[in-house]
């Protein structure tokens, strides 16, 4: 059976469970778009976001659940591609506001900027204490081999499952895709034709859903009994990546380290965390550090981690004040960067947080 609400800003629809027994757990599904809702226009065979209730169609099965369900869609649902800090920022303020009356939350959302979303949102939902879980589709849900149906039903499954205690299993913001559940800021899309779009090079794989759903307990965040959420809803946009390659000119360096009222840089490195030593390059770096901009050093290699100093090629960085990213993930990174942006103009501040996990997204 399912109840429409109109009664808040969004217009919500609930599933309430068939079996007589009461519901063994309320979850919140938020709609922002991606794949997973998509259809094919019929003039220009261009894949666009489609209506909320079409898609709930295409999945009779969340019915079958023992648990109550209720869809909340974006006002308009967007290819992930148009995501942004402000929309980052009403999602975490969704399930702030509805964070006592649910269990757990689901969030359908596009594949391409899924990884920086969850980033965003495990900085924004300080004290998380509930499962968040953003999966999506590489295939509609209208088409027959699509893997929406899966990760949708098995991202429900995740989200309400609790342990003998009444406890959630999984306290923390997620990313549940092709059978695997990782870390949200650990994640990263690798891959656009397969279904296996994500990986956690650096973290390992927190569940695998067979025919049970198995879960590495030791690697999940363990639930804090009592410890209250807080919502932040500063992001400083003012920051952007600089990925060197070997040729790179004084000309780029300087034009994006010098761009009007830039505060932060992803510097993407070499290996463990090298760049050129050439006097150019070192001047351009220390100069932008003496007008305070924060330079992130995160490498180009997707596993392992930088260690500033193990080559003489890094040595300088580390000298001049540029803040090793460890084993960070390029989109948790710089989500991490408008966070500590937004959240203090303290320059010591914001060195210390980018150098500490905070939400488990780097290894000290
Ligand atoms: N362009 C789509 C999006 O990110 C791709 C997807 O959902 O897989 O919204």
């Amino acid at each position: 059976m399912s109840t429409v609400n109109t009664s808040s800003k969004y217009k919500t629809v609930r599933i309430n469970p068939i079996s007589p027994k009461p519901p063994r757990a309320s979850v919140l599904v938020i709609y922002t778009g991606g794949t997973l809702g998509m259809v094919y226009e019929s003039v220009g065979r261009q894949l666009v976001p489609f209506d909320f209730e079409q898609i709930l169609e295409q999945v009779p099965e969340v019915n079958r659940f023992d648990f109550e369900i209720t869809f909340l869609p974006l006002s308009e649902p967007i290819d992930s591609s148009n995501m942004t800090p402000e929309l980052w920022i009403e999602i975490a303020r969704i399930v702030n506001e509805n964070y006592a009356q649910y269990d757990s939350f689901v969030i359908l959302h596009g594949t391409d900027t899924m990884a920086y979303t969850a980033s965003a949102l495990s900085f924004l939902l300080e004290g998380l204490n509930k499962a968040v879980i953003l999966t999506g589709a590489q295939l509609p849900i209208g088409i027959a081999r699509s893997d929406a149906r899966e990760n949708f039903l098995t991202a429900l499954e995740i989200a309400a499952a609790t342990n003998l205690a009444g406890q959630p299993i999984v306290s923390e913001v997620c990313i549940y895709f092709n059978s695997v559940l990782l870390r949200g800021n650990r994640a990263k899309k690798n891959e656009s034709s397969d279904f296996n779009a994500f990986k956690s090079e650096n973290y390992p794989i927190l569940a695998r859903a067979g025919v049970s759903i198995y879960y590495d307990l030791p690697y999940l965040e363990t639930y804090r009994p009592g410890i209250k959420l807080h919502l932040h809803e500063k992001l400083n946009p003012n920051v952007t990546y600089l990925k060197i390659f070997p040729g790179i000119s004084r000309e780029v360096v300087h034009a994006v380290l010098k761009v009007s009222g830039l505060r932060g840089v992803v510097l993407e490195t070499f290996g463990a965390g090298n760049a050129p030593t050439m006097d150019w390059f070192l001047a351009e770096i220390r100069d932008a550090i003496d007008r305070n901009l924060l330079i992130f050093n995160v490498s180009q290699c997707d596993g392992g981690r930088v260690t500033q100093g193990q080559y003489q090629t890094s040595k300088f960085l580390k000298d001049v004040g540029v803040i090793s990213g460890s084993d960070i993930t390029a989109e948790s990174a710089i989500t991490k960067m408008m966070y500590v942006l937004g959240r203090t103009d303290d320059p010591a501040q914001q060195r210390t947080w980018l150098s500490e996990p905070l939400r488990g997204e780097m290894s000290l």
